[in-house]
């Protein structure tokens, strides 16, 4: 299994598999994070950690949740918020280490207009 982990290591999940693709995507919520999106079936994902220790938001239609870690702020993962049998989890690779991800490309999606790859 590879480990994502927040700052401070109070939320983690681990996929069994680096991912082969990233998603850097300048949408309105992704271009703030910074995050590089991985995406996984929610089935390959296990989650570590505590509701407690996370917080979440969803904007605009809300059918996305972005978790993340209460105490350091570390963007976590997104989920589906709505739709119970969506099976896709996006998670933040920039928690992995950084050499999970040293050689993977990564896509620029504009998702803040066409929704196609820029690259
Ligand atoms: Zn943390």
């Amino acid at each position: 299994m590879i480990e994502a982990a927040c700052h401070c290591g109070a939320a983690r999940l681990a996929v069994a598999r680096a991912p082969r693709r990233l998603t850097d995507c300048n949408c309105s919520i992704c271009r703030r994070y910074g995050a590089l999106w991985a995406y996984y079936k929610a089935s390959e994902v296990r989650l570590r950690y505590r509701r407690r220790d996370v917080e979440t938001y969803a904007w605009g239609d809300r059918m996305l949740r972005f978790v993340r870690c209460r105490s350091c702020g570390s963007v976590l993962h997104w989920e589906a918020a709505k739709d119970p049998r969506a099976d896709r989890i996006g998670v933040n690779a920039r928690n992995f280490g950084p050499a999970v991800i040293a050689k993977v490309r990564v896509r620029r999606l504009d998702g803040a207009k066409s929704w196609k790859f820029l690259d």
